[in-house]
């Protein structure tokens, strides 16, 4: 995915999130989530004050550390700690879709569902830490399972005639 579209696509989501949860659409928020956007590696609150002022916008420390967590619960960044201290890092957007995978013509079509990604993602598995989780659900696509149907229509038809067929010579038998 190129920068521009991922960017584009975390604003679309943000927007999703901000309305759902009857949120301010401020322009700092989306500053700070443009910030977000543009940096690739792991990154602390400092980091994104730093930014902000760097590129001569005045935002508070609050405003920050506000959207910062709004981030995390819209799924958009997830929080680290290492050695004690607290480190963000976004969320890869195909990580909270989950991908279809049509076992007869081998289609695949990722579906947004952050839900259950999330309920994967914080469950405990022993000692195990999890980082992140990918989900894949086998089966038949939808073309593929109208394909199926038809062709059942088809066959119980063809045993319907055959049937009467069947009926037709056994009347023609018996008046022999
Ligand atoms: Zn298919």
């Amino acid at each position: 995915m190129s920068d521009d579209k991922s960017k584009e696509s975390l604003r679309i989501k943000f927007n999703q999130y901000l309305e759902e949860n009857k949120l301010r659409k401020t322009p700092e928020r989306y500053f700070i989530l443009d910030v977000v956007s543009e940096t690739s590696k792991k990154f602390d609150a400092e980091y994104i004050l730093n930014e902000v002022l760097s590129r001569g916008t005045r935002i508070s420390r609050a405003t920050v550390y506000n959207t910062l967590s709004a981030l995390i619960d819209a799924q958009i960044l997830r929080e680290h700690e290492i050695e004690g201290k607290k480190y963000f890092e976004k969320v890869p957007l195909s990580q909270v879709y989950i991908r279809l995978i049509c076992t007869k013509c081998g289609k695949i079509k990722d579906v947004k569902d952050s839900e259950t990604i999330s309920a994967v993602n914080s469950k405990k598995y022993g000692k195990f830490l999890t980082s992140y989780s990918t989900i894949a659900v086998y089966g038949l696509c939808s073309s593929c399972v109208n394909a199926k149907r038809k062709a059942t229509l088809k066959a119980k038809l063809i045993a319907k005639e055959n049937n009467l067929e069947n009926k037709k010579k056994i009347l023609n038998n018996k008046k022999k």
